[in-house]
Formats: C-alpha cells, sequence, structure tokens
C-alpha cells in the first residue's frame, strides 16, 4: 500500500531510533530534561523567538497559543477552514471560552480589506472584543497553499496598530520555508506566538513546539501541566524531534516535487499546488468515495477531506517510485 492519506503517516527512520535511544533525559516537569531545553531553544532560535514549549500535539500547541493571546469571552479572528476552527473539536470554546469569527478565502489567504471590516476593537458592554487574527501557513485545507510573506508582515503591521495580536498556525511552516526559502524568522517577526508542529512531513512520530515570548512561555508551560499535559523524561521524544528539524527539512523539496507529480496525473493544475498537499476535486460525494475505495483496490490510500474533495498528501515514506507508481493508478481514475 502507498498511502497518501496524511504526512503524519511517517514512521521513524532508522537513524531517528537511534538518536532517541540514545539521548540524554531528565525529569521535565522539573526542568531537567536537557534534551528538551536544547530543542526549546533551538526552535525558538530558528523562529527569531525568546522561548518555545515542547508540547505532544499541534492542537495543544494551538488551544495554549491562542489561550496566550485572547482572554475568555474574547474572539480571534482567522479563515473559515483554519485548522483551529474545523479540526480542533472546538477546544478553544470548550476549554478557554474563546469566540471566534471567520473571513472565506478559497486559498486560504490573509485578506486584509476583510479582516479590517470584521475586527472589533473595545466597543463597550455588548460586543466582542478582537484580541487576535491567526494564520495558517501553509493552509492545510486549502491544499497546502502558502501565505506570501509580504501579506503577513502588512497584517502584522495592522495588528500592532489597531492593538491586537498574531497567532500563526505554523504546523507545516517548515514547507513554506523550503518551498519560498523564506528565513523561519522572517515568518516568526509576523506572530507574536506561532506553533510549528514535528509530526507532520518532517517525520517525528509525536511532538510540536508553542513559540514565543518567555511570558507566554511560562504561562502555556503552567496551562499545559494543568491540562495533564506535564511530560517527565521526554527528551527521547525531544531527539526525533531534533533529528527531524536537522535532517529532514531540506528534503521536503523532493515532497513539493512528487505532489506536483501526482497533480498532474489527477487533472490538477501542478501551479496549484505549492507544497505537500494535493486537493483532488470530485463530482459528488458518492463519485468522491468510488475515487477512494478504487484507489485503495489498486495499492492507493487516499482519503476525503470534504465531501466532493480527495486529498493526497506526500511524505517521507513516500518515495519516488511509490510516486509514479501511485501516479499511474490514479490517473486512470
Ligand atoms: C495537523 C495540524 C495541526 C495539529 O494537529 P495534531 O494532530 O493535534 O498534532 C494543527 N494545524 C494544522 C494546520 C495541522 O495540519
Amino acid at each position: 500500500m502507498i498511502d497518501l492519506r496524511s504526512d503524519t503517516l511517517t514512521r521513524p527512520t532508522e537513524a531517528m531510533r537511534a538518536a532517541m535511544a540514545s539521548a540524554e533525559v531528565g525529569d521535565d516537569v522539573y526542568g531537567e530534561d536537557p534534551t528538551v531545553a536544547g530543542l526549546e531553544e533551538h526552535v525558538a532560535g530558528l523562529l527569531g523567538h525568546e522561548a518555545a514549549l515542547f508540547m505532544p500535539t499541534g492542537s495543544m500547541s494551538n488551544v495554549l497559543g491562542v489561550r496566550a493571546l485572547v482572554a475568555p469571552g474574547e474572539e480571534v479572528l482567522c479563515e473559515s477552514r483554519a485548522h483551529i476552527a474545523r479540526a480542533e473539536l472546538g477546544a478553544h470554546g470548550a476549554y478557554n471560552g474563546v469566540t471566534m469569527r471567520t473571513w472565506i478565502h478559497p486559498r486560504g489567504q490573509v485578506d486584509l480589506p476583510v479582516i479590517r471590516s470584521l475586527f472589533a476593537p473595545d466597543m463597550g458592554p455588548f460586543f466582542v472584543r478582537t484580541a487576535a487574527i491567526s494564520v495558517e501557513n501553509t493552509h492545510n485545507f486549502a491544499g497546502g497553499a502558502v501565505l506570501p510573506l509580504a501579506d503577513l508582515r502588512d497584517l502584522k503591521e495592522y495588528a500592532v496598530g489597531v492593538g491586537a495580536r498574531v497567532h500563526l498556525d505554523g504546523a507545516r511552516l517548515w514547507n513554506a520555508h523550503v518551498t519560498t526559502g523564506t528565513p523561519l524568522a522572517e515568518y516568526g517577526a509576523c506572530a507574536d506566538v506561532i506553533s510549528v508542529c514535528f509530526s507532520k512531513g518532517l517525520g517525528a512520530p509525536v511532538g510540536s513546539m508553542l513559540v514565543g515570548s518567555g511570558e507566554v512561555v511560562e504561562e502555556a508551560r503552567t496551562w499545559r501541566k494543568r491540562m495533564g499535559g506535564g511530560m517527565r523524561q521526554v527528551g527521547i521524544l525531544a531527539a526525533a524531534a531534533q533529528h527531524a528539524v536537522e535532517h529532514h527539512v531540506e528534503r521536503l523539496a523532493e515532497d513539493h516535487a512528487h505532489a506536483r507529480l501526482l497533480a498532474e496525473a489527477c487533472g490538477v493544475d501542478p501551479a496549484e499546488v505549492e507544497t505537500n498537499i494535493v486537493v483532488v476535486p470530485r463530482r459528488d460525494a458518492s463519485d468522491a468515495a468510488s475515487y477512494v475505495t478504487r484507489a485503495a483496490e489498486q495499492g492507493v490510500r487516499v482519503a476525503t477531506v470534504g465531501p466532493t474533495t480527495v486529498r493526497l498528501v506526500t511524505h517521507l515514506g513516500v518515495s519516488r517510485s511509490d510516486v509514479e507508481r501511485a501516479a499511474a493508478v490514479l490517473a486512470r481514475l
């Protein structure tokens, strides 16, 4: 089976397992795990921020990241298909009393005129105050679309002007960095709080990082523990993430080339495929479901990502020859 359902399906490589096995560890709740501390310092530095906090998942990282910017009863603005709005089971409302309003963009982009029209300053005892604006780069449900640096800079400048803060869901910021060549710190400078994942295309088994100021990270550390996310000798996992950051970032370019190859085979314009995700539109829901079944019958696992769309994701566990084989199967469908 060639598995294109998600880039979370990667398994640790032998070298990654070796790094995990030999990791120096301690109790991280006591602040005594040197591998975790090293990873936090390294990733904070890459993004040009003061501090970082190792998280079990990107969802927890987003929930605590948005929480750091938005008080209960306040709102965060985001694009309508943002992971924080669609794919975290309402955690921001359920745990933190955060509300959301959304703008709609087919490529998940920053739409500053609409954001301006949505933005609500403190207007007295009736209206929800907008405390933050969240963006997702790359944008998962918009097919791995990249948010251009210029748009992120304009957004940050606007946010500073109106006293709002910016959250960046950078689960796949690595992919944006590799495809555009934009240094991670330039993206980092456009946000107050950033979340990045090691468990997607980078190929680590577990782990994400919340990045921001020392103050934000210290408070998030308390909240992570409060929510049951204090982890002990977790350097075992941080070692996998450190290995991924050192060895698996530049190779994402291969995944991007593979995705364009699959796009061509599926009749999707490869120019629309900026990173490692291809969204294939189908006629209707039953057509999408039958596409998934027929692909599986021929050894290619894909998944629906909306009622009428199928998603293909390339990653570390899919080789060039796998992609060529999958392309031949999908072209026939
Ligand atoms: C995967 C993902 C996350 C986090 O997912 P977890 O499964 O909780 O680690 C957050 N944002 C985006 C855009 C994602 O694709």
